[in-house]
């Protein structure tokens, strides 16, 4: 496993592939790897870290703040809403917010750790049934509840492209990531969303032409 070989292959992507490339930040998602492992990521100067179980992220973040090793911690799965406290004294950003109720567990953590949270909202724009994430409508309605929460700061919208290799269907459903962002934008937000998390090891190059500011990649650089 070269893994800062591999990093720097993906940052190279990032220059190559992006408009923006100064906005993009890699999150390194470590869900496949060790302690030992990340701290070769951490040797390359890369430090968002994306984990998508608790657990797992509350042992890993304490193996390394015991090597005081300065990690910003990403959420990038499902969260069960009675897992939040665990991680709320810490967490960086939560990509992946997709119900009200959960929202309103964030903000209530958040707090009690005198934080304020930056979150996306997560967004179904294939319409699996087997992925999470707000369907557009359902995101509206909830809206107005969402923009009332103090403790968490809604930064930008996540998504996953659906499970396939169709390029155009990857670039369909990022384009209309973008979309969703500029129309939210301009009616609830005053242009505060700046991030889209989109793009993983099989789609990232895609999602970076489209506009994304954090990739979510782990297999490519953990091989
Ligand atoms: C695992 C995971 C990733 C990374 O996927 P790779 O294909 O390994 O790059 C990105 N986002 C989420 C939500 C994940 O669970």
């Amino acid at each position: 496993m070269e893994v800062g070989k591999n990093i720097q292959e993906v940052l190279g992507d990032i220059e190559k592939y992006s408009p923006y490339a100064k906005n993009v930040k890699l999150v390194v998602v470590t869900k496949y790897v060790d302690s030992l492992i990340i701290k070769e990521v951490l040797k390359t100067g890369v430090n968002i870290l994306g984990e998508n179980r608790v657990q797992v992220l509350q042992e890993k973040n304490e193996e390394l703040s015991k090597n005081n090793l300065s990690v910003k911690w990403h959420f990038i799965g499902n969260l069960q809403k009675n897992k939040v406290k665990y991680i709320a004294s810490y967490i960086d950003m939560i990509h992946s917010v997709n119900k009200l109720t959960l929202a309103k567990e964030i903000d209530k953590r958040a707090k009690e750790n005198n934080r304020i949270i930056e979150t996306l909202l997560e967004i179904n724009i294939y319409g699996e049934e087997s992925k999470e994430g707000y369907k557009l409508e359902e995101l509206l309605k909830n809206l107005p509840e969402l923009l009332k929460l103090e403790n968490i700061k809604i930064v930008g919208l996540m998504t996953m492209a659906p499970f396939t290799d169709d390029e155009n269907i990857q670039r369909m459903v990022f384009k209309k990531l973008g979309v969703i962002k500029d129309e939210l934008n301009e009616t609830y937000f005053e242009n505060s969303l700046t991030e889209l998390s989109m793009g993983m090891s099989n789609d990232y190059k895609i999602a970076l032409e489209e506009g994304a500011t954090l990739i979510r990649v782990g297999s490519k650089i953990f091989k």
